[in-house]
This record gives C-alpha cells, structure tokens and sequence, in this order.
C-alpha cells in the first residue's frame, strides 16, 4: 500500500467515552478572505502541482464512457451533413443558426433565451439531486484535463514516477519525454481549436484553407486562442480552474443541502483512522475502517481530503470512491466507506432508500415541474413555428399618389423570411377597403419565389379606388400565402394602413 509525504495527519482518532466517535468532518480552518494569509494560501495552492494517481473502478469507468461520448460528439457533429450542408452550424456571418432541419433566424434569439433558462434550471436540479455531477464527468474543464492526464501517464508514467521525474535535474530523457508530451498536447489542442471554430464557419471549407495555409487573421486568431486555451487549461490550470476560476463551484453551496447525492466520507465508520495489519481485529483495536493509506487524497483531481468533510472544490468526480474501494476490497471490508450518499444518511444513518425518498424535497420537485413546463413549451413552439416571416415595411418616400384609371396606389416593402429548407412560392392579397388589390412592383406577373433558409425584399404595390373614399388612413391587411412544392400552404396576415390623399 502507498504512503508518501503527502499523506495528511491522523490525529482525529480517538473515540468518545460514550463508543461513538470523537470525530466529525470539521470545516477547514481557512484565514480570512482577503486577508494576506488568505492570499498567500491561495497562492500556495496553486503553486503546489497535484499530481494524481491513476485509479480503476465504476465510477472511472463512467469518466471514460463521457469522454469518449461527449468528444465524439464535440469532434463529429461539425462533419456530419444534413440536406447538403452542414447539419450543426452557427453562421454568424449570415446571422443564422442551422441545427439540422432548424434553421434560427435573428428574430429566433427568444428561443436562445428559453434555452438558457432552461439550462439554468437543469443544473439548479442536477445540483440540488447530486451535487457538481455535471463537473464530475461532462464539464469540459473535467475531460480535457482526463484527456491530458491520460496522455501524461502514458509518456511519463503514474503518480511516483511523474513527481521522480519533475524533481530530476534536466537530462536528455526528461527533455524527450516533456516533448513528446507537449507535442500531443499542442496537437489535441489544436484540433480541438479546429473543431471550435469549425461551429462558426463551415469546417470543410475551414479544413482546405488551413491545408493550403489561407486561413483568414480572425480564423488563425480564434483557432490558436481556443488551442491556447485547451493546452493552458487543460495542461497547467487544471484543478485551479475549478478552485479559482469556476463561479458554479461558488454557488452551488447555497444548492446543496444535506439531502444532497455528494461524493461523502462515511466518519461514522471510517473513526478512528489508522494503520493495522489485516490480522488484526480492528474494532478490537479500537480503530474505524479507514487505514489512512491517503490513496483517497492521491488519486483526487484536486487534491483534496475528503474525509475533511464536503468542500467546495471537491468535483464529486467519484475517483476516491474507486480507490477506497479498493482498500476496502484488500482489507475485506464492506466497500462504501467513502460513497455517493447524502451527508443526512451518515449523521443520521438513513438506508439508501431513504436517501433515495429523501432526494425528492419540494425545492426538486419545483425545479422537475418548472423544467417540464419550459421544455415542454419549448418544444410545442419551436415544433410549431411558422416557416414563413413577413414584415411590413411602408415606403416613406411616396405615401399615397393618385394613378390612372381613378386608383390610388400605395407601395410597401416586404420583408419575407423563409425558414425553411425548401422554396417558397408567395401569393399576394390585401383587404380592408373595397376594391383593394395588390402586386409586386417587380414582374407582376411573374410568382415570387423565396428560396430555402433565405429572405428577400419584395416591393408591392397596393391599389383601391379613389371614388367613394375620403381623405385619411385606412386600416388594411396584406396577407402572403406561401406553397412549398410538397403541397404545404402557410399565411401570414400583416395589418398595415392605407393613405388616401386629398
Ligand atoms: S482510501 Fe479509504 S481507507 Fe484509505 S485513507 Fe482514504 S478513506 Fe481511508
Ligand atoms: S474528493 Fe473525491 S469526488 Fe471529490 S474531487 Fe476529489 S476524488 Fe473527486
């Protein structure tokens, strides 16, 4: 079993006269924020590389699976094609987002709006049920540190062996291994820089430029930024981010309670810690379940204690579970003294399918309800949505004239929105006053075609007898009937006003 210097104290040993144990997860003892002390801890912190273990289990089973399922996702879906374009692509250029067989228009943005709030409310619930799964295992952060990590151990080894060789003096081989670790990381950054911006401009076009070097500056700009980024985050920053920089990690104490799923050290059974020998009875010996091997502490991503009770840079990442797991296993022992359970199931020694009712409290059950209700109109909205836009547009320029053959005429712009993927052919009426008619300025006799995912400006003009009407403005309507080649008819009724001169 591993001990290295790292390895905390054990002094919260000792059990109360009464047989339950003296000690309890107590709250760190930190200085004062702002104070220099504080800054100088802070500071430290990050200065002190955490170098962790590599750890095998369910829990880093389910690490892998998410990387592997959110990458593929991330790095494919800018390739994939739909109706021959990209399927996923938010052209900023054109001011248009295309997800599949939606294509969101500026006039859209409400639906991003929704989309957000939505979000909000999901990590308000997942929060609330279970803590900062979402960090644990899909925040991006999380996999692309578990992606370098990955790559680390294979080129300079496990824990021992990475701490060995930062401390060796520089040699030839500590020069070969940092460089080829830094080349594989460059190029993952890289790619991942590619693929981000390959969601903002056409990743195929985006491909033949940077194979023929004639990207644009901005284009060369974004992709080496996020590629910095990616490298500087994901190679050097890593648990700082989540320490320092994440404002969730700060907020999410004010969403957890102790009906919350978190990653908890059970002290109830694992006090009073300490070394034995398996042969030992330790209950005999007076000592809980935990053998203070600290292997909890050398594979956590942070670098922390767990069993210093719940902190707020603690992931809930699950790796600790796998390795006290482990020890658990090699003493045979229960396994769980370190589990996913509610900090209300150790104190008040709740089964887990107490744990399980207890999950859902009102807060939840509001957060359910108002997540449904937004998605659930959300979906109706957009599913619903008019693939046909028009705006009126008065032309300011020539408010209302007589014309021959005793008419008076009106021109009006049109501002026609197709948001669907096939074209559209547009009939013209207008209402409202006797005798009104009206035509497009251009080619009246020619039908007007939008085509898919376009809009176009349609000049009209819109006639009605001048017999019998007064001076003044009338209230009208114009209405556009568009007919797609598969049959489908959607109108679209616009209330405008007609003038009538003297
Ligand atoms: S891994 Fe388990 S047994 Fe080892 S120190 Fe951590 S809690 Fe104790
Ligand atoms: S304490 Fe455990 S769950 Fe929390 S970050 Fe460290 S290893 Fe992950």
């Amino acid at each position: 079993m591993n001990t290295d210097s790292s390895k905390p104290s054990s002094t919260q040993g000792a059990s109360s006269p009464g047989g339950s144990p003296a000690w309890r997860p107590q709250a760190v003892a930190r200085p004062q924020k702002g104070t220099s002390p504080y800054v100088e801890k802070a500071l430290a912190d990050v200065r002190n590389k955490v170098y962790p273990r590599s750890v095998s289990g369910i829990y880093a089973r389910w690490r892998i699976i998410m990387v592997f399922v959110t990458q593929i996702i991330f790095y494919g879906l800018p390739w994939l094609q739909w109706h021959g374009r990209q399927a996923v692509l938010f052209d900023l250029g054109a001011r248009k987002f295309y997800i599949f067989g939606m294509v969101l228009w500026p006039q859209d943005v409400v639906y991003l709006a929704v989309l957000l709030v939505l979000s909000a409310f999901a990590l308000f619930l997942f929060t609330a049920m279970a803590g900062r799964l979402f960090c644990g295992y899909a925040c991006p952060q999380t996999v692309y540190t578990e992606i370098f990590m990955w790559v680390e151990r294979k080129i300079e080894g496990d824990r021992l062996a990475r701490i060995r060789l930062d401390e060796q003096p520089w040699s030839a081989r500590k020069l070969g291994l940092k460089a080829a670790k830094h080349t594989v990381w460059v190029l993952i950054a890289f790619w991942t820089g590619f693929t981000f911006i390959g969601y903002f401009a056409p990743i195929r076009e985006l491909g033949a430029g940077l194979l023929a070097f004639s990207l644009g500056p901005w284009q060369w700009f974004w992709m080496l930024f996020y590629a910095f980024a990616t490298w500087g985050n994901a190679g050097f920053m890593r648990e700082a981010v989540c320490k320092y920089m994440c404002p969730y990690a700060r907020f999410q104490s004010v969403m957890v309670d102790d009906d919350t799923f978190v990653v908890t050290y059970d002290y109830k059974r694992g006090e009073p810690r300490g070394g034995r020998s398996r042969r030992v009875d330790h209950k005999e010996a007076g000592l809980g379940d935990c053998v203070d091997c600290t292997l909890c502490v050398q594979v956590c991503p942070t670098g922390i204690d767990i069993r210093d009770g719940l902190q707020y840079m603690c992931i809930g990442c699950g790796a600790c579970v796998d390795a006290c797991d482990q020890v658990m296993d090699k003493m045979d022992y229960p396994k769980g003294l370190i589990r996913y359970t509610s900090g209300s199931a150790i104190t008040e020694g709740l089964t887990q399918s107490q744990v399980r009712r207890r999950l859902f409290r009102p807060r939840v059950i509001a957060y359910t309800l108002l997540l449904l209700v937004i998605g659930i109109g959300l979906v109706v909205s957009v599913a619903t949505r008019s693939t046909l836009r028009v705006d009126v547009i008065r032309d300011r320029g020539a408010l209302g004239r007589e014309v021959a053959g005793g008419l008076v005429e009106n021109v009006y712009r049109l501002q026609v929105i197709n948001t669907s993927e096939t074209p559209l052919t547009l009939k013209l009426d207008a209402s409202g006053v006797p005798g009104i008619a009206i035509a497009p300025a251009d080619h009246p006799d020619q039908p007007v075609v939008v085509e898919g995912s376009a809009n176009r400006l349609v000049p009209v003009v819109v006639q009605a007898p001048a017999a019998g009407s007064q001076p003044g403005l009338y209230d009208i309507q114009l209405r556009v009937t568009a007919s797609s080649d598969k049959g489908r008819e959607t109108v679209v009724t616009e209330a405008t006003s007609f003038y009538v001169p003297r």
